[in-house]
């Protein structure tokens, strides 16, 4: 058996692998897809200590560290089951969706999040090409310009007041027949002067040309016109939905499905911490989540210790 067993190989499963390796325990990594999220990422700019470089190359990077050191790296599988100790001290089970079995003292979480997609055509083709999903990570690359936000919840119109200190012009398209956002944020974005707001907006179409987006069209739900608006940027907010399906019922989980932390990486099952953007810590971004992983590890490694014998 492992001694911490880490699920999920994105930048928070790299950074506890490297500090989980680091202290000289037996240590696997299973993932389904290793270097997680950053695999989709163009540009990243905001990794502290790294002036710039890209997704495929990060996560190169990330797979490089890892190998460095003595860990089992497992990629391409998927867990589909946590089964917590049967009795402290014991083991816990990992069941991959392959039918295999991994066992280990400690378990790390670390499964991430994926953006909740509108589904409208020209998303995916104009992806990284002016349809973006993390206000954070890519607004600044709008400096100047036209986009949209679609979503008028929390995410999108924090998104919108972000954005509106950077672009041009803002549009902030909801498709219910209000925003959903807390009051001081709704009046906060109501107060900018380069930010249009429209309700009832259901997003049908995102356009562009030459490998560029280049507009978004609408329908207003109550009066059924089509509108167009020429911009350069669309930043998709409508949730962020976390990998954690396979463990409703088992680890306690937030109201948005997030796993429920405490400062150490600890969840409510005994042995088994999580890290990033899969669980209740604010923010995601990768320095966050390595960072996070890093934790997760020392919290296990800490477990580990004031293990029986
Ligand atoms: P993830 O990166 O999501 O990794 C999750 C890992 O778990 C993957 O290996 C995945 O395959 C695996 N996994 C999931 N489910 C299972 C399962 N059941 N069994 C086994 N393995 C599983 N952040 C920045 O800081 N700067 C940026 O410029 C930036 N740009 C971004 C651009 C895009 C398009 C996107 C989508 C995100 C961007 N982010 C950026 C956010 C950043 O990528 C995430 O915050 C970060 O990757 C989170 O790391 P993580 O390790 O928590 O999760």
């Amino acid at each position: 058996p492992y001694e911490v067993l880490i699920v999920g190989g994105g930048p928070a499963g790299a950074a506890a692998a490297v500090y989980a390796a680091r202290k000289g325990i037996r240590t696997g990594v299973a993932a389904e897809r290793f270097g997680g999220q950053v695999n989709d990422t163009l540009a990243i700019e905001n990794y502290i200590s790294v002036l710039e470089t890209d997704g495929p190359k990060f996560a190169a990077a990330l797979e490089a560290h890892v190998k460095a050191y003595d860990v089992d790296i497992m990629n391409l599988q998927r867990a589909d089951q946590l089964v917590p100790a049967t009795h402290e001290g014991g083991l816990i089970e990992v069941k991959l969706a392959n039918g295999g079995v991994l066992k280990s003292k400690t378990v790390i979480l670390s499964t991430g999040a994926r953006w909740r997609n509108v589904n409208v055509p020209g998303e995916q083709e104009y992806k990284n090409k002016g349809v973006a999903y993390c206000p954070h990570c890519d607004g600044p690359l709008f400096k100047g310009k036209r986009v949209a936000v679609i979503g008028g919840g929390n995410s999108g119109v924090e998104a919108a007041i972000d954005l509106a200190g950077i672009v041009a012009h803002v549009t902030l398209l909801e498709f219910g027949d209000a925003l959903r956002a807390d009051a001081v944020l709704v009046n906060k974005l109501r107060s900018l002067p380069n930010v249009e707001i429209h309700t009832s907006a259901q997003t049908t179409e995102l356009t562009g040309a030459d490998g560029k987006l280049n507009g978004l069209n609408y329908v207003d739900r109550v009066s059924n016109e089509a509108h167009r608006i020429e911009l350069e940027g669309v930043f998709v907010q409508i949730g962020l939905v976390p990998n954690t399906e396979w463990l409703k019922g088992v680890v306690e989980l937030s109201k948005h499905g997030e796993i429920i932390v405490d400062a150490r990486g600890q969840t409510s099952v005994p042995g088994v911490f999580a890290a990033g953007d899969v669980t209740t810590v604010p923010f995601k971004q990768i320095v966050i989540a390595a960072g996070d992983g890093a934790k997760a590890a020392l919290g296990a490694f800490d477990h580990l210790m004031r293990m029986p014998a």
